[in-house]
């Protein structure tokens, strides 16, 4: 995710050039790069909704699904806050050891792409879920015992999962229900699994 890189570049040179201590650079930091982060996560949660909700218009299944969207944004913020901040604590300890800013900058681009990476996946499955699980209470409402309509979960591991990943590919729980070995995109950071809705 170039995009935090990005941003992390620009608020490093900025505090460079305004000759600022590392120390201060990294408390910059910290604040911008929360709000990015919240901002990435508001961004994966909708893309999430949208795919699930394009999931079911091609099951033929169109509920309307309200999502209230405050306990998301405190969770939102918690990780973000987190993230951010660990980060930052990160980067001045490498600007400290290795005497430079932008040196610092380069040995923590690892550390920051997989920050992006899992926050991305986080807040797009627990969109997904959060939705499921109101999915999972509007079927219930919905379905008669004539026409039961079972929607499931199925997980779908990527190329280079690790093995338990691997070894959950395909794996179906009944909407709303959590997996035994955790939820895609969050098993580990980088995981890069998601589920689909599988209809029975
Ligand atoms: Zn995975």
């Amino acid at each position: 995710m170039s995009f935090l890189l990005r941003r992390r570049n620009q608020i490093v040179r900025s505090g460079v050039l305004a000759g600022h201590a590392a120390g201060i650079i990294a408390r910059s930091l910290q604040s911008e790069l929360y709000i990015a982060l919240v901002n990435l996560r508001k961004t994966a949660r909708s893309y999430g909704l949208r795919r699930l909700l394009a999931e079911l218009n091609s099951l033929g299944l169109q509920p309307s699904i309200a999502v209230d969207g405050l306990k998301t944004l405190a969770e939102d913020a918690a990780r973000a806050r987190y993230s951010a901040s660990s980060y930052a604590q990160y980067w001045l300890a490498k600007a400290t050891r290795l005497g430079s800013p932008d040196a610092a900058s380069a040995a923590t681009d690892a550390r920051l792409s997989m920050i992006a990476e899992t926050e991305a996946f986080e807040a797009f499955t627990s969109e997904r879920n959060h939705a499921a699980e109101i999915l999972a209470g509007i079927l219930l409402l919905l379905g008669g015992p004539d026409e039961e309509i079972k929607l499931f979960k199925r997980w779908d591991a990527k190329l280079e999962a690790c093995p338990v990943c691997a070894a959950a590919d395909g794996t179906l729980v009944p909407v709303g229900q959590n997996f035994v070995q955790g939820e895609p995109g969050t098993v580990h950071p980088r995981c890069r699994c998601s589920w689909s809705l599988v209809k029975k």
